[in-house]
């Protein structure tokens, strides 16, 4: 069954009535990235810069940002790779820069503290843009935004970075495409405004879940009570695609629902023609989307979203998936 999986990446991503879907992977690791990207995904729809963070015992400089970054982009050929700046705080601690607080997962995390070090996050916007240079795949995502304030802000730095480089190379730098997560759930009411200001958005699926339903994703104790198959959340992915497309704002899904099965097959069925996954998730799932039609997934989300549990969802959409081998 592998081996057939396999097979199928050679194939575009078309369902049985000629929607194309764009399957891109989810990476972090440069030493993963060249395997990665060699394989037939539309290109990477998030790269975890907090990973070359973790990993370092102190915040890696401009020029060794700006090396990895390249080999990134290049290891992409010309596929476009979406960066996303640094996010951690919450889970992702870094060992030379402690955060101390009661509730992490509701603290200091993601764009927020970029925001409070702009020393930090021009180093590392200039690093991305001068990887870039001479070519247009570079998308900057900015992770845990929760206001509009802070895309506004983080513009304004993009735009200084872009600024500063062109005066110090003598040759104009200009504005990458820029995208934000959207993983708090307050934006889902905002996203007219958001796209007056950014070129795309990707879905977040993991911390969105965590906090549409209040659950500490990473806590065993309520392990049980985080499902990103729960019909509200549901409700509340297929708003977002929806107002997305009212206001021709490109959405995407990076969260791990993106890469399973049957969290691909709702995607889809709501209006998403994007998904990031892991690499190990791709073959599979493309198998998948070039057996399904629109019609019969239509059928299957109304069903779907009529239930009422994350439980009665997975069984309803996995017997499909099972029909569809
Ligand atoms: C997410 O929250 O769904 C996401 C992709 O970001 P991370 O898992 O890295 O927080
Ligand atoms: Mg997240």
């Amino acid at each position: 069954q592998q081996r057939q999986y396999a097979q199928e990446l050679s194939f575009k991503t078309v369902t049985q009535d000629g929607k194309r879907i764009y399957l891109y992977i989810n990476s972090g690791l440069l030493s993963s990235v060249d395997s990665e990207t060699g394989s037939d995904s539309d290109g990477i729809g998030l790269y975890r810069t907090e990973i070359l963070f973790m990993i370092k015992q102190c915040f890696p400089g401009e020029i060794e940002q700006l090396e990895i970054y390249r080999k990134v982009l290049k290891a992409a050929g010309d596929k476009p790779v979406v960066m996303r700046t640094l996010d951690v705080g919450g889970d992702k601690p870094l060992d030379y820069f402690p955060i101390v607080e009661d509730n992490p997962f509701l603290g200091w995390r993601g764009i927020r503290l970029s925001l409070d070090h702009p020393e930090l996050f021009l180093i590392q916007l200039r690093a991305m843009l001068q990887a870039a240079i001479g070519s247009e795949q570079l998308h900057v995502l900015l992770p845990m935004v929760s206001n509009l304030e802070e895309v506004d802000l983080a513009l304004i730095y993009l735009d200084q970075a872009c600024q500063e480089l062109t005066a110090e190379l003598g040759k104009t730098v200009t504005m990458p495409k820029v995208g934000i997560m959207l993983e708090v759930p307050v934006l889902l009411y905002q996203l007219d405004e958001v796209a007056k200001r950014v070129d795309f958005v990707s879905v977040g699926s993991n911390d969105l879940t965590q906090y549409l339903l209040a659950v500490d994703r990473n806590n065993p104790s309520v392990s049980p009570l985080f499902d990103s198959y729960h019909p509200g959340v549901l409700r509340a992915l297929k708003f977002a695609v929806e107002r997305c497309n009212e206001y021709q704002l490109p959405i995407s899904v990076c969260g791990e629902l993106a890469g399973e099965p049957i969290g691909a097959i709702l995607l889809i069925a709501m209006g998403y023609d994007q998904l990031s996954m892991n690499q190990a998730s791709l073959a599979r799932i493309n198998y998948l989307l070039r057996r399904v039609s629109q019609t019969e997934l239509n059928q299957l989300l109304a069903q779907a979203l009529k239930l009422n549990s994350g439980e009665e969802v997975r069984l309803l959409v996995g017997q499909y998936c099972e029909q569809k081998g």
